[in-house]
């Protein structure tokens, strides 16, 4: 057995972005405003000096936050009023937005922005931008963050979660000890909150342990693929917005495009891709590259540069898809609790309120010296009590709705808005991403479609780029030295049952070309190549595989993408 440190810490947030950020910060303010009464009125108890801590698996906080992103304020505002003062990093105010419908090539403009579509008083950000000032603020309260450590297991007491372990450094890629070798240690808390972002690794455990998801929809996801460009100034103006729907995604295909105007001289542009479809050819990073084809598109970025690429998944099960909130020593926040609006693309302050909303009760859960489910669960009814928990049930079918394909789902949509998220009956149920991929010779009639039915192109590495490209520009790296954190449980299956099937979809899933399948000229052998250093933690393959064969689990802490402007 390893001889392991243990740090006692009281409250213990695992994943270091804008959920555990604002939960960190919200608890230590109503921590100083309680002693601060308790010292004015003299009456009352004060909570002792606490330690707080927050564990990041990137290398600095904000290295690995990707969204969109136009960001609902509200959270903000109330977290720290003053956030314009204090230099938040907000690019632009939103002044005006496009929502489109694109052809092949032609684009249908929607005479009026459909209400759940706009923006007014939101603000266009780079979420990893954002969650480095936020860390900074947070930091100056006194709460401890550890970026480079990146949690591998959680640690139970009976049914009781007591905190997590942190991954083993300096094992090498046999799994033995390597000269600079240091075992993970353990942190212990008297609550651990789970906010490790989309699919997280350890909440997929904790799920599957408490049974968390019975009775619930399962999860659902898009992939968004997104760059960010320098362009000449006055190509595009700030704060303008444009969200399009159809091409390149077929009209069975869940997702849609974005344009943000970020600034004079910056945009983000991406593409949203629900990991329910069908076609085992698709490939999310190429609809992207498409998608900048199109005319109404590319005249956006003529003359100008690409500087960043990233890619994340975001969950859109929506309401009936996530799991209980609370059990015996911790709670699960922001994305890794499903908590988006998928009909506003939105999950930034729905992740900051979750953290909020779960200090609350972890503050009540302080005084009472109590920090059982049945206490913690306060969190979860105040959540769908809240703004958000409503804002989630007005539109609980609204990513079910596409299960039909695009014109079904925006008469549905439609009438979801009017009836308020009912359609028909109450719930609609769906089946896991990776069930609805269909077979080559059932979407392509061959085994052997040619690369036009593909829909191949060449990359022209000025507008188009090829995954190797955009993979620099993310600037992931990864200690090479170490096991591959993408587990293929059994290599019999991608060989015999996937490459038959499915021809190896990893090799289009992945917008990072981790995965690697040949064959040998001479045997007709398959062999799979795992360049796990280009991984962007985006987490697709542990979502789409259609065998559920690929596992994420967290590579050595400080690994993975340096994202400064996504
Ligand atoms: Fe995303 Fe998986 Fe590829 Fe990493 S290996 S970039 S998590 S699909």
């Amino acid at each position: 057995m390893e001889e392991r440190d243990i740090m006692e810490v009281d409250v213990l947030f695992v994943g270091g972005g804008v959920a555990s950020l604002s939960g960190a910060l919200h608890l230590t303010n109503l921590i100083n405003a309680h002693n601060e009464k308790v010292d004015k009125e003299g009456q009352g108890e004060k909570i002792d000096e606490l330690m707080i801590a927050v564990l990041e698996k990137s290398s600095y906080l904000g290295a690995h936050a990707l969204s969109g992103a136009v960001m609902d304020p509200s959270p903000l505002k109330e977290l720290i009023p003053d956030f314009k003062e204090k230099g938040a990093p907000l690019d632009a105010e939103v002044t005006g937005e496009d929502v489109c419908l694109l052809t092949k090539n032609g684009m249908i403009k929607a005479p009026i922005t459909p209400p759940p579509l706009n923006n007014h008083g939101n603000y266009i950000v780079s979420l990893s931008k954002l969650t480095e000032w936020l860390a900074g603020i947070v930091e100056e309260s006194g709460v401890n963050i550890f970026p480079g450590f990146a949690a591998t297991e959680v640690l139970y007491d009976g049914d009781r979660v007591i905190g997590v372990r942190t991954g083993d450094k300096g094992i090498d890629a046999n799994g033995d000890k390597k000269g600079n070798f240091e075992p993970g240690i353990d942190l212990q808390g008297k609550v651990t909150v789970f906010g490790e972002g989309t699919r997280g690794s350890l909440t997929k455990t904790l799920i599957k342990k408490f049974n968390l998801d019975e009775g619930k929809n399962p999860d659902s996801y898009v992939v968004g693929v997104k760059e960010v460009w320098e362009i000449p100034e006055g190509s595009f103006k700030p704060g303008h917005v444009i969200h399009t729907m159809g091409y390149p995604l077929k009209s069975n295909t869940y997702g849609g495009g974005f344009v943000y105007g970020m600034n004079d001289t910056q945009i983000a542009v991406g593409l949203l891709t629900g990991l329910d479809y069908e076609d085992p050819y698709l490939d999310p990073h190429l609809m992207f590259q498409k998608f900048k084809m199109h005319p109404y598109i590319a005249k956006i970025f003529k003359d100008g540069k690409m500087v960043q690429y990233g890619a994340k998944t975001a969950p859109v099960g929506g309401y009936f898809s996530i799991p209980k909130l609370a059990f015996e020593g911790g709670v699960i926040i922001g994305d890794s609790a499903n908590l988006f609006i998928s009909q506003k693309i939105k999950g930034v302050h729905v992740a900051m309120k979750s953290g909020m909303l779960a200090a609350e009760t972890i503050f009540e859960a302080l005084l009472k010296n109590d920090f059982s489910e049945a206490q913690l669960s306060n969190y979860e009814r105040a959540l769908y009590a809240s703004q958000i928990g409503k804002e989630l049930y007005k539109v609980r079918n609204f990513h079910q709705a596409f299960e039909k394909g695009l014109w079904v789902a925006l008469f549905k949509a439609g009438l979801q808005f009017i009836l308020g998220g009912r359609i028909l009956k109450n719930r609609l149920t769906t089946k896991p991403d990776y069930i609805h991929q269909k077979s080559v010779k059932e979407v392509y009639g061959t085994d052997s479609p040619t690369d036009e039915q593909k829909g191949l192109i060449k990359f022209d590495g000025q507008n188009t780029f090829d995954k190797e490209t955009d993979v620099y520009y993310s600037g992931s790296t990864h200690e090479e030295q170490q096991p591959s954190h993408l587990k293929i449980l059994d290599l019999d299956i991608c060989y015999n049952k996937c490459l038959p099937e499915f021809q190896a979809p990893c090799q289009r899933f992945c917008p990072a070309d981790v995965y690697d399948m040949s064959i040998d000229e001479e045997t007709g052998k398959p062999s799979m190549k795992i360049n796990f250093s280009n991984c962007l933690h985006c987490k697709t393959c542990d979502v789409k595989d259609p065998f559920a064969n690929i596992t994420w689990v967290p590579p050595e802490g400080g690994g993975g993408p340096k994202y400064t402007m996504m």
